[in-house]
């Protein structure tokens, strides 16, 4: 950690100090005021990346492990990853076991009192659905529900200012912006699946990475595989679903942008052969967001396309381009 007591102490101080200019402080890197050395920040998956870089604005420098289309149940760090998030003045992750091969590491370097905060840290614990099938008995898909999503920024703001409390300040003002703005995505999203009639509403996906979409929008969901991909799914699981697809006459089923689609099309498959015309809907984005630098590779714009091409694909209505007409081709 670079950050030094002394100098935390000396920020406290100054935002204490009514009229403090400010010439007399310091950065939060020891730098004077006027030299300031942006905070270097290091996350792992790209839902954080984008929310972290939202609320700390112009004071860090953001960067993410996990690329798009990278699975973050089976990424293995590479050594430069884990210098990179030694180097970092603060690391984000996701928690609940989501990185599972990184947790490990990122927990015994927390323990050491580094600074390293699990951003699902913000969310009230009687909100994390829980889960026999996986060995740390949470399901760590939470971005999936805008309002926990929210939880977290919030929990990025105050390690943030704890961190860095001289800019305190701008990471409140910065959250309160992306806090207005999630609130309003997410009664979009309450509305677009709403609109899908109630005996199509159910989402069939490759992995389960949709229990806490699920629960707050109100929509059943079935997947192949569990809830971490660490797994083959096995020919029970994928018998099983292509009984459940015909028995409900099930018409759309969805890929996943980071999961491997295999054992979703030997359901499709399996279902066609028992006379249904169940269709692949889309792709969604379940854990990684779309590519850097569009309107999907952004919390807000991933799930704008994901509940957008939902609701269409089972027959609700949504606009063709999304909730403000961003999405980069039209939803069929
Ligand atoms: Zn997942």
């Amino acid at each position: 950690m670079k950050l030094h007591s002394s100098v935390l102490y000396a920020g406290a101080v100054c935002l204490l100090l009514i009229g403090c200019s400010p010439a007399p402080s310091t950065s939060p890197s020891g730098q004077p005021a006027g030299t300031d050395k942006r905070l270097q920040v290091v996350c792992t998956v790209s839902m954080v990346t984008d929310i972290v870089q939202q609320i700390a604005g112009e004071h860090a420098e953001v960067s993410g492990l996990l690329n798009e289309g990278v699975d973050p149940h089976v990424y293995v760090p590479t050594t430069s990853d884990t210098s990179r998030a030694m180097k970092a003045d603060l690391v984000f992750y996701c928690g609940l076991h989501l990185e599972g091969k990184m947790v490990d590491g990122y927990e015994s370097q927390r323990k050491k009192g580094k600074p390293y905060f699990a951003v699902t840290d913000g969310i009230p614990h009687d909100k994390i659905l829980t889960s026999d099938l996986v060995a740390t008995a949470h399901d760590p898909h939470v971005w999936g529900d805008v309002q926990l999503w929210m939880s977290c920024a919030s929990e990025v703001e105050k390690r943030l200012s704890e961190v860095d409390p001289a800019h305190a300040a701008d990471y409140a003002a910065n959250s309160a912006r992306l806090l207005e703005e999630l609130k309003q995505l997410d009664s979009y999203i309450r509305e677009v699946i709403a609109s899908i009639p109630e005996p199509q509403r159910t989402l069939v996906t490759a992995h389960d990475a949709f229990g806490y979409f699920s629960r707050a929008y109100s929509i059943r969901v079935k997947a192949v595989q569990g809830i971490s991909t660490d797994s083959e799914a096995g020919m029970k699981d994928v018998n099983s679903l292509v009984t459940f697809l015909v028995e409900n006459k099930i018409p759309t089923v969805f890929v996943e942008a980071s999961v491997n689609e295999k054992d979703l099309r030997a359901v499709i498959e399996g279902a066609q052969q028992q006379g249904s015309n169940v269709q692949i809907g889309g792709t969604l984005y379940s854990d990684s967001m779309g590519p850097k630098g569009t309107y999907e590779g952004t919390y807000i714009g991933m799930q704008d396309h994901n509940a957008t091409l939902i609701a269409r694909s089972l027959g609700g209505q949504a606009p063709e381009r999304g909730w403000k007409g961003k999405l980069k081709a039209p939803v069929r």
